[in-house]
């Protein structure tokens, strides 16, 4: 009956109808993936601005990814005329970098810092620890970054970290320097924009206050990946611990499934959503039953799998949709003929079955794993989208460029300093480099300011440099974002440089993308004229400028964004002061790395870790390399909290799926130069036989081997149930190295056709010998464990007579 009301409403079922139209209290909303949380969270948005139940400026809403804020954005969009400008929607990064922006003095910031990704963070790490001559086999950068995430993600300050030895003193010591560093130069990394912006609402009454009257509203959508700190910063905005008794100002809204926390090695905790029941007294609880994106194979297979987790809040998803095409199952022989069956699949179902490209979806557990399919993609010319991985923001020629970019906001950044002063090279060797920072060190100072103290020729060359900088500061002043960065380019040789590189057409192509991603974001961002996106009233008329700012901050106008220019989150606080577009495009580099692809916007085949894919929905979906030690990873599958949360990242990636699933493994793998040799994932045992397709391999012929069996086809048959029980199958791996192809020579005595005895394996048929020597490798099919490829050096084989 609700539902007739609105148009808003319809098609909600009697869950997500009441979910939707929660009277203001918090609620948790517990529900399997596909089951409608996310479209639920954006629905009660419109309805409660469409009731008057809120205002755009009362709402804060925080989901996962940028593409999911993104998506929330555009939907809310639709859905109603409304200024999604005034509303706080975003990633917890997103936010946090919003509000520091708006009250960097109160947070002790630059309004202009800039953002270190995970690759500057750790190269900043590595020039502290050679100033100060730490021992990097001891120490090694990435360990004391992981362990400086890690503190900051407990909300723990150097003079917070308990120490017990000697190595646990130096490593405080050194995140203590770290710090001071990251101040010196005006960068923070991604866990400081987190904890700095906790701290800013933890010890600024004022500002607390305000945005706890401010946001009345509060969504959080993905609750099972908060870690400890974003809680504790969701509960600053929520209200006040008053005595031991908590006390919300708004509505907090928190919707989640246990069954897809995947970030635990992030610190995420699942018990964010029991603690959340506790301390917020949540009366109201509702469970979400019907899935709608999947056909019944696919989520039939996703439940029989998380069945096997042990530790579940426990939910049920039923769909009403029919079972669709089975999961299929492909055996590949090596990686290289996964990526083409992949490739043949994809352009089927393209051209066959009427699929846009960006409907489908190629997901794997492990980043190096897209370059070979990405090589098949590429070769076959059919258009692709990487998202992670090597994103464009962090390509090399891009960070050079955006370092300079950074130099010309900020001559004190030394990250960004160390990065170009020899590039391209301009005769600024490493010991000049050491020279300067020692000097810099000695005097407290920038790089920038001590580049006098250093003598002879280095001295003139690095003056040369920092001159060239200032220079070019000087000339982009007044320039729009475009001609400061073509200028840049110009000036700094970085053009000229690839031009004489050998493979630098790419990267002169990708830095014109720069270019392209810069002026698209002026259009979005609203640098352009046409800045001020003003709200519209029922009529279609635009709201005045004083009633938006009414509407959007009744209480303490003092502290709000005013509506001009209406960038998002740029505005300093207290003065009304905008960031420089420069500063503003640099920021969003940094946070939005990956968004911005040469493809975009055209029909592409999506690929991405089953990480990244969260929340998302494709009607294809490959999941490929379902091997052990790939997926679940070596590094989890020894604990059972590690093999739990691999299962739960594989439920995710099934449940990405909306009409066709496609699983496969292959029996050798180059990984990091190495040739592995897997055995199956023990996921495809714990998949409903009767939900699945194995599909034969196109290879030779292993039936005559195997005379009356047909091991590979059926549904399941002899190939699923002999694999069963080789879970502590051990792989041997071993360096290949690219050989010339020679004609196959027989070697070790071995030859097609003949039996071989191997001691894991037992009894099996050569189907195959390839290369010479210690490259010599065999094909041997065993009837209890399937075929393998196995390197004679390594593997011990003997000839039964
Ligand atoms: P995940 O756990 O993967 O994030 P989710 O629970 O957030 O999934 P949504 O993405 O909101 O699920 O919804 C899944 C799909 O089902 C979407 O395409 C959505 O539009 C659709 N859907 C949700 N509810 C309904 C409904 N009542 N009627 C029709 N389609 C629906
Ligand atoms: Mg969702």
């Amino acid at each position: 009956a609700a539902s007739a009301a609105s148009p808003l409403l319809a098609n909600l079922n009697d869950e997500q109808l009441a979910a939707v139209t929660l009277p203001a209290g918090h609620a948790l909303i517990l529900a399997g993936a596909g089951s409608g949380k996310t479209r639920v969270l954006t629905t009660r948005i419109a309805w409660l601005l469409q009731n008057g139940y809120a205002t755009p400026g009362g709402i804060l809403a925080v989901t996962f990814t940028n593409k999911a804020a993104k998506e929330m954005v555009a939907r809310l969009s639709a859905m109603l005329p409304v200024n999604v400008r005034g509303m706080w929607i975003g990633t917890f990064h997103g936010l946090c970098n919003r509000l520091l922006r708006a009250h960097h003095k109160a947070a002790g910031l630059p309004q202009a810092f800039q953002i270190l990704d995970t690759q500057d963070q750790l190269s900043a790490i590595k020039r502290l620890c050679k100033q100060h001559n730490v021992d990097d086999e001891r120490f090694p950068p990435k360990q004391l970054a992981y362990f400086i995430a890690n503190c900051k993600e407990e909300g723990m300050r150097p003079g917070d970290v308990p120490t017990h030895d000697s190595d646990s003193r130096k490593k405080v010591e050194i995140y203590q320097l770290y710090e001071e560093q990251c101040q010196r130069e005006g960068v923070v990394d991604f866990g400081e924009l987190m904890l700095r912006s906790y701290e800013l609402l933890r010890d600024n009454d004022p500002i607390r206050e305000h945005y706890q009257r401010r946001f009345q509203h509060i969504l959080v959508d993905e609750f099972q990946d908060t870690n400890k700190l974003q809680y504790a910063w969701l509960k600053q905005l929520a209200g006040n611990d008053v005595g031991g008794r908590y006390e919300a100002r708004g509505s907090v809204i928190a919707v989640g499934d246990d069954d897809q926390s995947i970030y635990a090695f992030r610190g995420a905790r699942v018990g964010n959503m029991t603690d959340f029941v506790r301390e917020f007294d949540v009366q109201r609880q509702i469970k979400l039953e019907q899935n709608y994106r999947s056909y019944s194979n696919i989520l039939d297979s996703a439940n029989a799998l998380i069945s096997h987790n042990s530790r579940r809040l426990g939910k049920n998803l039923r769909t009403t949709q029919g079972a669709g095409e089975p999961v299929r199952v492909y055996e590949a022989s090596s990686d290289l003929a996964e990526a083409q069956w992949m490739l043949d699949e994809i352009k089927q179902l393209v051209r066959n079955d009427g699929f846009e490209r960006k409907e489908i979806a190629v997901l794997y557990r492990s980043n190096a794993q897209s370059r070979v399919i990405e090589s098949a993609l590429f070769n076959a010319s059919v258009p692709y989208r990487v998202y992670g991985g090597l994103r464009f923001f962090e390509r090399a020629e891009i960070k050079h460029a955006l370092a300079y970019l950074r130099l010309l906001e900020n001559p004190h950044d030394d990250t960004s300093f160390t990065r170009v002063v020899n590039f391209p090279p301009r005769g600024i060797g490493a010991r000049s480099i050491e020279v300067l920072q020692d000097a810099a060190r000695a005097a407290g100072c920038s790089l920038h300011d001590a580049v006098s103290a250093v003598p002879g020729k280095a001295g003139a060359n690095l003056g040369a440099f920092v001159a060239m900088v200032d220079v070019l500061r000087e000339q982009t002043q007044g320039l729009n974002l475009r001609g400061i960065i073509e200028q840049m380019l110009e000036s700094t040789g970085l053009v000229e440089h690839f031009r004489t590189e050998k493979e630098g057409a790419d990267r002169i192509e990708n830095l014109q993308e720069l270019v392209n991603a810069a002026e698209s974001f002026v259009t979005q961002e609203g640098f352009g004229r046409d800045a001020v996106a003003l709200p519209l009233d029922e009529h279609g008329t635009p709201l005045t400028q004083s009633a938006v700012s009414q509407g959007i901050d009744p209480h303490a106008p003092l502290l709000d964004e005013p509506l001009k220019p209406a960038v998002p989150g740029i505005v300093d606080a207290d003065t009304g002061e905008t960031l420089s577009p420069l500063a503003a495009f640099l920021t969003h580099a940094a946070l939005e790395a990956g968004d911005n692809q040469a493809q975009a916007g055209q029909d592409a085949v999506q690929l991405m870790t089953v990480h990244a894919s969260k929340g998302l929905e494709f009607d294809c979906v490959f999941i490929g390399g379902m091997e052990e030690g790939l997926f679940p990873h070596d590094n989890s599958s020894s604990d059972r909290d590690g093999l739990e949360e691999e299962r739960r990242l594989m439920y995710v990636a099934i449940t990405r799926a909306r009409k066709r699933l496609y699983l496969s493994h292959s029996q050798t793998r180059m990984l990091h130069g190495q040739t592995r040799y897997n055995a199956k994932s023990r996921f495809f045992d714990e998949l409903p036989e009767g939900a699945l397709k194995w599909i034969t391999p196109k290879q030779q012929g292993f039936g005559s081997f195997m005379p009356g069996s047909a091991p590979y086809s059926g549904a399941g048959g002899a190939y699923g149930a002999s694999a069963r029980g080789q879970f502590g199958f051990k792989s041997e791996t071993f360096a290949s190295p690219p050989v010339p192809p020679q004609k196959a020579a027989p070697s070790h005595g071995l030859r097609a056709g003949i039996a071989v005895f191997h001691t894991k394996f037992g009894e099996g048929k050569v189907l195959a010998i390839e290369g010479t020597g210690d490259d010599a490798r065999a094909q041997v099919n065993f009837p209890r464990h399937g075929t393998k490829w196995l390197a004679l050096s390594v593997a011990k084989l003997t000839v039964v007579e």
